[in-house]
């Protein structure tokens, strides 16, 4: 058995066999994050209102409070909202805490005065919104 091949490693030596595969961006295709394209809320100036979808839109908390003698309850509804959303979403929970948030001692002097303060502050974050538009404007 002999091998026809003349020098068998001339093949193999390359004069930098890694030429190929160190290149210095290598990386740099793939964008280092993996959610970087497709995720456009991350850069965090861009938001749509949660409910509509209308921008623009802030991210916001509004909160309820019911008051009973031994049972209480916290509701918040938390998210990007545009101005008309948000001043909706004021109102039902502001209402709602106004009709029962009274009813315990404890929510009478603490919980309800504090729910309806948040929710004025957070009101007044969608009030310096312009009106919303259709999504992308
Ligand atoms: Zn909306």
């Amino acid at each position: 058995m002999t091998t026809p091949q003349g020098n068998p490693y001339a093949q193999q030596p390359y004069p930098n066999p890694y030429a190929q595969q160190s290149q210095p961006n290598a990386y740099a295709q793939q964008g280092g994050h993996p959610q970087a394209g497709g995720y456009p809320q991350g850069a965090g100036t861009f938001l749509v209102c949660r409910f509509c979808g209308g921008a623009p839109a802030v991210d916001v908390t509004f909160r309820a409070h019911r008051g009973l003698l031994v049972l209480m309850t916290f509701r918040k509804l938390e998210g990007p909202m545009c101005r008309s959303c948000g001043m909706r979403v004021h109102k039902q929970l502001t209402t709602e805490t106004l009709w029962q948030g009274w009813w315990s001692p404890l929510s009478l002097v603490l919980f309800t005065p504090l729910t309806l303060l948040w929710n004025v502050i957070a009101s007044a974050k969608v009030k310096k919104l312009q009106a919303p538009g259709p999504a992308g404007y």
